[in-house]
């Protein structure tokens, strides 16, 4: 099994390069905002209080978050691999997620950081939010979005570094010059 974690900041490009490698590589995906916003688009319970974080730029609370993921991931659990995209986002999400694939002797075995440049982030977001209308994807929330990365999520990084599993991919240039990065990464990793 073959599970990784896709990491950046909001605009690094993580959903676009999951989408890649689960074509090649036969992956399952899981995006914690995709199911987000799933739940906020059917006005579900989960999604009314969803939406108060995600419009402020905030993250869910831990506990809550866990417990969306370990009941996707049980349903995913004979998947060959799996991506998680926007999971974990702070040091306790990380160590859940450890626990969760323990459980059944497995681990992360990859992290993948796309490294993009702030100013770069932020004009990516204010173009997605033009063309996509993501109620996030504007000036203040992106900022607060940018500040909640740097705070809580960037301690992931000496996190997997001392896990032996960090890798970091210039996420500028070309969507494939990026692809190519990553899969040279990924070969090292399967057959
Ligand atoms: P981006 O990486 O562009 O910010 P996502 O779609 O991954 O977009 O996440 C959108 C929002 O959903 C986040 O700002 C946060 O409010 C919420 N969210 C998604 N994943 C998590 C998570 N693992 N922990 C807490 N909140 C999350």
């Amino acid at each position: 099994m073959l599970n990784i974690v896709i990491f950046g900041a909001p605009g690094s490009g993580k959903g676009t390069q999951s989408e890649l490698i689960i074509k090649e590589f036969g992956l399952e995906h899981i995006s914690t905002g995709d199911l987000l916003r799933v739940e906020i688009k059917n006005k579900t319970e989960l999604g009314k209080i969803a939406g108060q974080y995600i419009d402020k730029g905030q993250l869910l609370p831990d506990d809550l978050i866990i417990d969306i993921l370990a009941n996707v991931l049980e349903e995913k659990k004979n998947a060959k691999g799996i991506i998680f995209d926007g999971y974990p986002r702070t040091i306790p999400q990380a160590e859940a997620l450890k626990k969760m694939l323990n459980k059944h002797n497995k681990d992360v075995n990859v992290m993948l950081n796309l490294e993009v440049e702030e100013e770069e982030l932020i004009n990516r977001l204010i173009a997605r939010g033009l063309i996509q209308g993501r109620s996030d994807d504007n000036r203040e929330t992106i900022q607060s979005r940018l500040d909640v990365y740097h705070s809580q999520t960037t301690p992931l990084v000496e996190y997997y570094t001392k896990e032996g599993k960090h890798h970091a991919i210039k996420g500028t240039g070309s969507i494939e010059s990026i692809f190519e990065q990553i899969k040279t990464i990924l070969a090292k990793h399967v057959g």
